[in-house]
Protein backbone atom coordinates (compact mmCIF):
# COMPACT_ATOMS: atom_id res chain seq x y z
CA UNK A 1 0.00 0.00 0.00
CA UNK A 2 1.20 3.91 -0.70
CA UNK A 3 1.71 6.17 2.10
CA UNK A 4 -0.42 8.96 1.06
CA UNK A 5 -4.25 8.07 1.54
CA UNK A 6 -7.59 10.30 1.33
CA UNK A 7 -8.88 9.77 5.27
CA UNK A 8 -11.86 10.52 6.59
CA UNK A 9 -11.69 12.81 9.73
CA UNK A 10 -15.07 13.11 10.98
CA UNK A 11 -18.73 12.07 10.86
CA UNK A 12 -18.73 14.67 7.71
CA UNK A 13 -18.15 14.37 3.69
CA UNK A 14 -14.58 14.34 3.22
CA UNK A 15 -13.68 16.30 0.69
CA UNK A 16 -10.53 15.45 -0.72
CA UNK A 17 -8.28 15.72 2.79
CA UNK A 18 -5.14 13.78 1.62
CA UNK A 19 -3.10 12.62 4.80
CA UNK A 20 -0.15 10.80 4.76
CA UNK A 21 -0.72 7.61 6.82
CA UNK A 22 1.48 5.38 8.86
CA UNK A 23 2.41 2.37 6.87
CA UNK A 24 3.52 0.50 10.06
CA UNK A 25 1.65 -1.99 11.83
CA UNK A 26 -0.41 -4.80 11.21
CA UNK A 27 -3.63 -3.45 8.93
CA UNK A 28 -6.61 -2.17 11.00
CA UNK A 29 -9.50 -3.74 11.17
CA UNK A 30 -13.09 -2.64 10.83
CA UNK A 31 -16.48 -4.13 11.52
CA UNK A 32 -19.78 -3.23 10.23
CA UNK A 33 -22.91 -3.98 12.06
CA UNK A 34 -25.41 -4.43 8.67
CA UNK A 35 -29.14 -3.94 9.70
CA UNK A 36 -29.70 -5.14 6.27
CA UNK A 37 -27.45 -6.46 3.82
CA UNK A 38 -27.79 -7.20 0.05
CA UNK A 39 -24.33 -8.68 -0.62
CA UNK A 40 -24.32 -8.40 -4.48
CA UNK A 41 -24.97 -11.82 -5.32
CA UNK A 42 -27.65 -13.28 -2.87
CA UNK A 43 -31.58 -13.07 -4.84
CA UNK A 44 -32.70 -12.16 -0.95
CA UNK A 45 -31.27 -9.67 1.75
CA UNK A 46 -30.19 -10.73 5.02
CA UNK A 47 -30.81 -9.26 8.02
CA UNK A 48 -28.00 -8.17 10.99
CA UNK A 49 -25.04 -9.05 9.32
CA UNK A 50 -21.89 -7.96 11.22
CA UNK A 51 -19.09 -7.65 8.49
CA UNK A 52 -15.23 -7.98 9.37
CA UNK A 53 -13.07 -6.34 7.42
CA UNK A 54 -9.33 -6.35 7.51
CA UNK A 55 -6.97 -3.81 6.04
CA UNK A 56 -8.64 -3.59 2.35
CA UNK A 57 -10.30 -6.77 2.52
CA UNK A 58 -13.36 -8.47 3.42
CA UNK A 59 -12.56 -10.98 6.20
CA UNK A 60 -15.74 -12.58 6.63
CA UNK A 61 -19.59 -12.04 6.72
CA UNK A 62 -22.09 -13.67 8.97
CA UNK A 63 -25.14 -13.75 11.44
CA UNK A 64 -24.49 -11.26 13.88
CA UNK A 65 -25.19 -12.99 16.63
CA UNK A 66 -23.09 -15.74 15.49
CA UNK A 67 -19.97 -13.36 14.83
CA UNK A 68 -17.46 -12.42 17.67
CA UNK A 69 -16.07 -8.68 17.31
CA UNK A 70 -12.17 -9.14 16.90
CA UNK A 71 -10.55 -7.21 19.64
CA UNK A 72 -9.59 -3.48 19.45
CA UNK A 73 -11.63 -3.27 16.26
CA UNK A 74 -13.28 -0.62 15.21
CA UNK A 75 -17.41 -1.06 15.24
CA UNK A 76 -18.97 0.89 13.17
CA UNK A 77 -22.59 0.98 13.57
CA UNK A 78 -25.48 0.74 10.01
CA UNK A 79 -27.84 -1.06 12.41
CA UNK A 80 -30.32 1.42 10.77
CA UNK A 81 -29.40 0.88 7.34
CA UNK A 82 -29.15 -1.41 4.10
CA UNK A 83 -25.39 -2.19 2.68
CA UNK A 84 -24.77 -3.33 -0.15
CA UNK A 85 -20.91 -3.89 -1.81
CA UNK A 86 -19.78 -0.40 -3.22
CA UNK A 87 -22.03 0.31 -6.67
CA UNK A 88 -20.10 0.24 -10.31
CA UNK A 89 -21.39 2.78 -13.00
CA UNK A 90 -19.51 0.67 -16.13
CA UNK A 91 -20.32 4.16 -18.59
CA UNK A 92 -19.25 7.03 -17.01
CA UNK A 93 -16.87 10.28 -18.82
CA UNK A 94 -15.18 12.42 -16.33
CA UNK A 95 -13.61 14.26 -18.49
CA UNK A 96 -17.06 15.70 -19.34
CA UNK A 97 -18.68 17.85 -17.07
CA UNK A 98 -22.43 17.90 -18.89
CA UNK A 99 -23.51 18.98 -22.56
CA UNK A 100 -25.83 21.88 -20.98
CA UNK A 101 -26.05 24.23 -24.20
CA UNK A 102 -26.29 27.16 -21.65
CA UNK A 103 -22.66 26.03 -21.01
CA UNK A 104 -22.05 25.71 -24.26
CA UNK A 105 -22.39 22.07 -24.81
CA UNK A 106 -19.63 19.43 -26.07
CA UNK A 107 -17.43 21.57 -28.43
CA UNK A 108 -16.68 24.12 -26.04
CA UNK A 109 -15.05 21.51 -24.05
CA UNK A 110 -12.41 20.61 -26.60
CA UNK A 111 -12.01 23.71 -28.01
CA UNK A 112 -11.63 26.10 -25.05
CA UNK A 113 -10.87 24.30 -22.25
CA UNK A 114 -7.56 23.77 -21.01
CA UNK A 115 -6.45 20.44 -20.38
CA UNK A 116 -5.22 21.30 -16.69
CA UNK A 117 -8.96 22.61 -16.69
CA UNK A 118 -10.51 19.77 -17.64
CA UNK A 119 -8.24 17.28 -15.60
CA UNK A 120 -9.37 19.73 -12.65
CA UNK A 121 -12.69 19.37 -13.30
CA UNK A 122 -12.09 15.40 -13.65
CA UNK A 123 -11.23 15.45 -10.17
CA UNK A 124 -14.18 16.78 -8.68
CA UNK A 125 -16.31 14.19 -11.23
CA UNK A 126 -13.80 11.63 -9.91
CA UNK A 127 -14.73 12.67 -6.03
CA UNK A 128 -18.86 13.20 -7.09
CA UNK A 129 -18.57 9.49 -8.41
CA UNK A 130 -17.26 8.20 -5.02
CA UNK A 131 -19.36 10.20 -2.59
CA UNK A 132 -22.30 8.74 -4.79
CA UNK A 133 -20.97 5.40 -3.74
CA UNK A 134 -20.06 4.29 -7.17
CA UNK A 135 -16.59 3.07 -5.73
CA UNK A 136 -16.60 1.70 -9.54
CA UNK A 137 -16.18 3.47 -12.53
CA UNK A 138 -15.54 2.07 -16.53
CA UNK A 139 -14.60 5.57 -18.15
CA UNK A 140 -15.37 5.11 -21.53
CA UNK A 141 -13.82 7.98 -23.49
CA UNK A 142 -11.98 10.96 -22.62
CA UNK A 143 -13.57 13.26 -24.99
CA UNK A 144 -10.55 14.66 -26.48
CA UNK A 145 -8.78 15.17 -23.59
CA UNK A 146 -5.92 12.33 -24.30
CA UNK A 147 -4.55 9.84 -22.27
CA UNK A 148 -6.74 12.07 -19.15
CA UNK A 149 -8.26 9.17 -17.61
CA UNK A 150 -4.85 7.53 -16.82
CA UNK A 151 -3.52 10.56 -15.30
CA UNK A 152 -6.53 10.74 -13.09
CA UNK A 153 -6.65 7.10 -12.45
CA UNK A 154 -3.47 7.28 -11.12
CA UNK A 155 -3.45 9.92 -9.03
CA UNK A 156 -6.69 8.04 -7.20
CA UNK A 157 -4.63 4.55 -6.65
CA UNK A 158 -1.85 7.05 -5.34
CA UNK A 159 -4.19 8.69 -3.16
CA UNK A 160 -3.54 12.14 -4.41
CA UNK A 161 -7.31 12.84 -5.04
CA UNK A 162 -10.53 10.75 -3.71
CA UNK A 163 -12.67 8.77 -6.10
CA UNK A 164 -13.36 5.23 -7.48
CA UNK A 165 -11.57 2.47 -8.81
CA UNK A 166 -11.26 3.31 -12.52
CA UNK A 167 -10.92 1.39 -15.60
CA UNK A 168 -10.06 3.57 -18.69
CA UNK A 169 -10.40 3.36 -22.38
CA UNK A 170 -8.30 6.58 -23.11
CA UNK A 171 -9.19 8.22 -26.38
CA UNK A 172 -11.71 5.66 -27.94
CA UNK A 173 -11.58 5.00 -31.61
CA UNK A 174 -14.10 6.24 -34.20
CA UNK A 175 -13.96 6.19 -38.02
CA UNK A 176 -13.55 9.63 -40.77
CA UNK A 177 -17.06 11.38 -40.51
CA UNK A 178 -17.49 9.27 -37.58
CA UNK A 179 -17.21 11.36 -34.44
CA UNK A 180 -17.54 14.73 -32.69
CA UNK A 181 -16.52 17.62 -33.34
CA UNK A 182 -17.83 18.40 -36.52
CA UNK A 183 -19.98 21.10 -38.56
CA UNK A 184 -16.78 23.39 -39.06
CA UNK A 185 -15.76 24.78 -42.15
CA UNK A 186 -13.69 22.11 -43.67
CA UNK A 187 -10.80 24.46 -44.00
CA UNK A 188 -10.51 24.66 -40.14
CA UNK A 189 -8.91 22.05 -38.37
CA UNK A 190 -10.72 20.93 -34.97
CA UNK A 191 -10.01 18.42 -32.57
CA UNK A 192 -11.78 15.20 -32.10
CA UNK A 193 -13.40 13.52 -29.50
CA UNK A 194 -12.17 10.21 -30.02
CA UNK A 195 -9.13 8.77 -32.24
CA UNK A 196 -10.18 8.83 -35.79
CA UNK A 197 -8.68 5.41 -37.73
CA UNK A 198 -9.80 4.24 -41.44
CA UNK A 199 -9.26 0.83 -42.41
CA UNK A 200 -7.69 -2.10 -40.69
CA UNK A 201 -3.82 -1.23 -40.21
CA UNK A 202 -5.34 2.23 -38.82
CA UNK A 203 -7.57 0.60 -36.62
CA UNK A 204 -5.12 -1.61 -34.88
CA UNK A 205 -2.09 0.67 -35.07
CA UNK A 206 -4.75 3.08 -32.99
CA UNK A 207 -5.63 0.15 -30.43
CA UNK A 208 -2.10 -0.49 -30.12
CA UNK A 209 -1.32 2.78 -29.20
CA UNK A 210 -3.84 3.54 -26.91
CA UNK A 211 -3.34 -0.14 -25.24
CA UNK A 212 0.38 1.00 -24.59
CA UNK A 213 -0.45 4.36 -22.91
CA UNK A 214 -2.76 2.10 -20.27
CA UNK A 215 -5.77 1.70 -21.45
CA UNK A 216 -7.78 -1.13 -19.74
CA UNK A 217 -10.26 -1.27 -22.42
CA UNK A 218 -10.91 -0.45 -25.67
CA UNK A 219 -14.01 1.83 -26.52
CA UNK A 220 -15.21 1.67 -30.38
CA UNK A 221 -17.81 3.93 -31.95
CA UNK A 222 -19.69 1.70 -34.16
CA UNK A 223 -22.30 4.11 -35.02
CA UNK A 224 -22.51 7.86 -35.20
CA UNK A 225 -25.05 10.43 -36.54
CA UNK A 226 -28.75 9.29 -36.06
CA UNK A 227 -32.22 10.65 -37.39
CA UNK A 228 -35.41 9.39 -37.88
CA UNK A 229 -36.42 8.44 -41.61
CA UNK A 230 -39.21 8.54 -43.86
CA UNK A 231 -40.96 6.19 -42.37
CA UNK A 232 -40.40 7.03 -39.13
CA UNK A 233 -37.82 4.32 -37.81
CA UNK A 234 -34.53 5.38 -35.97
CA UNK A 235 -31.46 5.00 -37.91
CA UNK A 236 -28.04 5.12 -36.87
CA UNK A 237 -25.27 5.43 -39.30
CA UNK A 238 -22.89 2.87 -39.06
CA UNK A 239 -18.90 3.96 -39.00
CA UNK A 240 -17.00 0.83 -39.51
CA UNK A 241 -16.46 -2.21 -41.52
CA UNK A 242 -16.34 -5.53 -39.67
CA UNK A 243 -12.76 -5.86 -41.25
CA UNK A 244 -11.96 -2.45 -39.04
CA UNK A 245 -13.35 -3.96 -35.86
CA UNK A 246 -12.06 -7.20 -36.37
CA UNK A 247 -8.46 -5.45 -36.73
CA UNK A 248 -9.16 -3.94 -33.27
CA UNK A 249 -10.76 -6.64 -31.31
CA UNK A 250 -8.19 -9.09 -32.21
CA UNK A 251 -5.73 -7.05 -31.24
CA UNK A 252 -7.43 -6.15 -27.77
CA UNK A 253 -8.27 -9.67 -26.99
CA UNK A 254 -4.02 -10.93 -27.75
CA UNK A 255 -3.43 -8.09 -24.44
CA UNK A 256 -6.31 -10.38 -22.76
CA UNK A 257 -8.38 -7.05 -22.69
CA UNK A 258 -11.79 -6.28 -24.06
CA UNK A 259 -13.68 -3.94 -26.48
CA UNK A 260 -16.83 -1.88 -25.95
CA UNK A 261 -18.60 -0.98 -28.60
CA UNK A 262 -20.91 2.24 -28.93
CA UNK A 263 -23.88 1.01 -31.55
CA UNK A 264 -27.63 2.24 -31.31
CA UNK A 265 -29.01 -0.40 -33.85
CA UNK A 266 -29.06 -1.58 -37.22
CA UNK A 267 -26.43 -2.03 -39.61
CA UNK A 268 -23.68 -0.71 -36.95
CA UNK A 269 -24.82 -2.72 -34.56
CA UNK A 270 -25.10 -6.15 -36.15
CA UNK A 271 -21.62 -5.36 -37.32
CA UNK A 272 -20.56 -4.67 -33.77
CA UNK A 273 -21.72 -7.77 -32.86
CA UNK A 274 -19.65 -9.31 -35.90
CA UNK A 275 -16.48 -8.01 -35.45
CA UNK A 276 -17.06 -9.60 -32.06
CA UNK A 277 -17.04 -6.14 -29.18
CA UNK A 278 -17.53 -7.78 -25.65
CA UNK A 279 -20.46 -5.12 -24.70
CA UNK A 280 -22.56 -3.01 -26.52
CA UNK A 281 -23.01 0.86 -25.16
CA UNK A 282 -26.80 2.26 -25.15
CA UNK A 283 -28.04 -0.54 -27.65
CA UNK A 284 -31.00 1.68 -28.41
CA UNK A 285 -33.06 -0.82 -30.66
CA UNK A 286 -32.08 -4.55 -30.62
CA UNK A 287 -33.79 -6.37 -32.69
CA UNK A 288 -34.23 -10.12 -31.90
CA UNK A 289 -31.69 -11.41 -34.67
CA UNK A 290 -29.00 -9.23 -32.63
CA UNK A 291 -30.34 -10.62 -28.80
CA UNK A 292 -29.93 -13.76 -30.18
CA UNK A 293 -26.38 -12.53 -31.36
CA UNK A 294 -25.68 -11.38 -28.05
CA UNK A 295 -27.04 -14.35 -26.19
CA UNK A 296 -24.83 -16.49 -28.35
CA UNK A 297 -21.98 -14.57 -27.97
CA UNK A 298 -22.41 -13.26 -24.30
CA UNK A 299 -22.13 -9.66 -25.36
CA UNK A 300 -22.65 -7.57 -22.20
CA UNK A 301 -25.41 -4.84 -22.49
CA UNK A 302 -24.79 -1.35 -21.38
CA UNK A 303 -28.06 0.29 -21.61
CA UNK A 304 -27.60 4.10 -20.33
CA UNK A 305 -31.21 4.89 -20.15
CA UNK A 306 -31.18 7.86 -17.93
CA UNK A 307 -28.98 10.21 -20.08
CA UNK A 308 -31.26 10.07 -23.02
CA UNK A 309 -34.26 11.45 -21.35
CA UNK A 310 -32.25 15.08 -20.96
CA UNK A 311 -31.27 17.84 -22.84
CA UNK A 312 -33.53 17.13 -25.74
CA UNK A 313 -33.47 19.20 -28.90
CA UNK A 314 -36.89 21.23 -29.73
CA UNK A 315 -39.89 19.37 -31.02
CA UNK A 316 -40.67 19.25 -34.26
CA UNK A 317 -36.78 19.64 -35.10
CA UNK A 318 -35.23 17.12 -36.85
CA UNK A 319 -32.76 16.55 -33.21
CA UNK A 320 -35.64 17.16 -31.53
CA UNK A 321 -37.50 13.98 -33.32
CA UNK A 322 -34.36 11.99 -33.25
CA UNK A 323 -34.30 12.55 -29.00
CA UNK A 324 -37.85 12.08 -28.60
CA UNK A 325 -37.44 8.68 -30.60
CA UNK A 326 -34.83 7.36 -29.12
CA UNK A 327 -36.68 7.03 -26.02
CA UNK A 328 -39.55 5.91 -27.63
CA UNK A 329 -37.59 3.08 -28.65
CA UNK A 330 -34.75 2.44 -25.80
CA UNK A 331 -37.26 1.05 -22.69
CA UNK A 332 -38.86 -1.64 -25.54
CA UNK A 333 -35.37 -2.59 -26.65
CA UNK A 334 -33.90 -2.92 -23.16
CA UNK A 335 -37.37 -4.77 -22.28
CA UNK A 336 -37.04 -7.20 -24.71
CA UNK A 337 -33.04 -8.01 -23.91
CA UNK A 338 -34.40 -8.48 -20.23
CA UNK A 339 -36.75 -10.94 -20.98
CA UNK A 340 -34.66 -12.85 -23.32
CA UNK A 341 -31.67 -12.87 -20.86
CA UNK A 342 -29.37 -10.83 -22.55
CA UNK A 343 -26.30 -9.98 -19.46
CA UNK A 344 -26.95 -6.18 -18.43
CA UNK A 345 -24.36 -4.15 -16.33
CA UNK A 346 -25.52 -0.87 -15.20
CA UNK A 347 -24.16 2.83 -17.51
CA UNK A 348 -25.33 5.93 -16.59
CA UNK A 349 -23.27 7.77 -19.34
CA UNK A 350 -22.84 10.70 -16.22
CA UNK A 351 -20.31 13.25 -17.65
CA UNK A 352 -22.86 13.56 -20.69
CA UNK A 353 -24.96 14.98 -18.11
CA UNK A 354 -24.07 17.31 -15.26
CA UNK A 355 -21.74 15.33 -12.52
CA UNK A 356 -24.34 17.32 -9.88
CA UNK A 357 -27.23 15.19 -11.20
CA UNK A 358 -27.28 11.93 -9.13
CA UNK A 359 -25.65 8.94 -11.61
CA UNK A 360 -28.38 6.23 -9.55
CA UNK A 361 -31.33 7.71 -11.47
CA UNK A 362 -30.48 5.17 -13.99
CA UNK A 363 -31.92 2.36 -11.77
CA UNK A 364 -35.10 3.59 -12.01
CA UNK A 365 -35.29 3.40 -15.87
CA UNK A 366 -33.57 -0.02 -15.46
CA UNK A 367 -36.72 -0.99 -13.42
CA UNK A 368 -39.22 1.12 -15.47
CA UNK A 369 -38.11 -0.95 -18.26
CA UNK A 370 -38.72 -4.61 -17.16
CA UNK A 371 -35.74 -5.29 -14.35
CA UNK A 372 -36.46 -6.12 -11.14
CA UNK A 373 -34.50 -3.90 -8.20
CA UNK A 374 -32.82 -6.73 -7.50
CA UNK A 375 -31.29 -7.39 -11.05
CA UNK A 376 -30.77 -3.66 -11.12
CA UNK A 377 -28.75 -3.36 -8.17
CA UNK A 378 -26.63 -7.24 -9.34
CA UNK A 379 -25.92 -5.17 -12.49
CA UNK A 380 -24.28 -2.18 -11.03
CA UNK A 381 -22.65 -5.05 -8.49
CA UNK A 382 -21.52 -8.50 -9.43
CA UNK A 383 -22.40 -8.40 -12.77
CA UNK A 384 -20.50 -5.45 -13.63
CA UNK A 385 -17.63 -6.91 -11.60
CA UNK A 386 -18.09 -9.52 -13.88
CA UNK A 387 -18.17 -7.87 -17.21
CA UNK A 388 -14.75 -6.07 -15.70
CA UNK A 389 -12.79 -9.21 -14.73
CA UNK A 390 -13.55 -9.05 -11.45
CA UNK A 391 -15.84 -11.34 -10.31
CA UNK A 392 -15.71 -11.86 -6.41
CA UNK A 393 -13.37 -9.14 -6.17
CA UNK A 394 -15.50 -6.15 -6.21
CA UNK A 395 -19.21 -6.06 -6.63
CA UNK A 396 -19.73 -8.25 -3.62
CA UNK A 397 -19.49 -8.28 -0.14
CA UNK A 398 -17.96 -11.50 0.91
CA UNK A 399 -14.96 -12.75 2.09
CA UNK A 400 -11.86 -11.87 0.04
CA UNK A 401 -13.64 -9.14 -1.86
CA UNK A 402 -12.14 -5.67 -1.86
CA UNK A 403 -13.91 -3.57 1.36
CA UNK A 404 -16.13 -1.21 -1.09
CA UNK A 405 -19.24 -0.93 0.90
CA UNK A 406 -21.98 1.61 0.99
CA UNK A 407 -25.08 2.02 2.65
CA UNK A 408 -28.76 3.17 2.38
CA UNK A 409 -31.28 4.66 4.83
CA UNK A 410 -34.25 2.82 3.27
CA UNK A 411 -34.90 -0.65 1.50
CA UNK A 412 -33.59 -0.85 -2.47
CA UNK A 413 -35.82 -3.36 -3.19
CA UNK A 414 -38.67 -1.69 -2.66
CA UNK A 415 -37.92 1.90 -3.82
CA UNK A 416 -34.45 1.99 -5.79
CA UNK A 417 -34.62 5.66 -5.66
CA UNK A 418 -33.34 5.51 -2.21
CA UNK A 419 -30.05 4.62 -3.81
CA UNK A 420 -29.70 8.16 -4.95
CA UNK A 421 -29.46 9.14 -1.31
CA UNK A 422 -25.90 7.00 -0.58
CA UNK A 423 -24.96 7.89 3.45
CA UNK A 424 -22.07 5.70 3.75
CA UNK A 425 -19.11 4.98 1.63
CA UNK A 426 -15.96 2.84 1.82
CA UNK A 427 -13.30 2.13 -0.50
CA UNK A 428 -10.47 -0.14 -0.12
CA UNK A 429 -11.23 -0.54 3.45
CA UNK A 430 -11.30 3.63 4.14
CA UNK A 431 -14.19 5.08 5.32
CA UNK A 432 -14.93 8.40 2.73
CA UNK A 433 -18.34 9.18 3.91
CA UNK A 434 -19.60 7.98 6.87
CA UNK A 435 -23.27 9.22 8.08
CA UNK A 436 -23.81 6.27 9.95
CA UNK A 437 -23.60 8.89 13.14
ZN1 LIG B 1 -20.94 7.72 -23.25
Amino acid sequence: MRGLRWLAASSVLLVGAVVRAADAGPPPVIVIRAGVLIDGVSAAPKRNQLIVIRGNRIESVGDAGAQKVPDGARVIDLSGATVLPGLIDAHTHILLHGEEAAEGGYDIQLLKEFPAYRAARATVAARRALEQGFTTIRDVDTEGAGYGDVGIKRAIDEGYIPGPRMFVVTRAISSTGGYQLEGYAPEVVVPKGAQIADGPVETRKAAREQLEHGADWIKVYMTHRSWVDAKGNLVSQPTFTVEELRAIVDEVHGWGRKVACHAYGGIGLHRALDGGCDSIEHGLDLDEAAIAQMLKQGTWLCPTMAVYYMGWEPEGTPGGKRDRKRVAVHGPSLQRAVKAGVKIAFGSDAGGFSWDLPIAQEFSRMVEFGMTPMAAIQAATSRAALMLGMAGELGVVAPGAYADIVAVVGDPPKDVKVLERVSFVMKDGMVFRDGSK
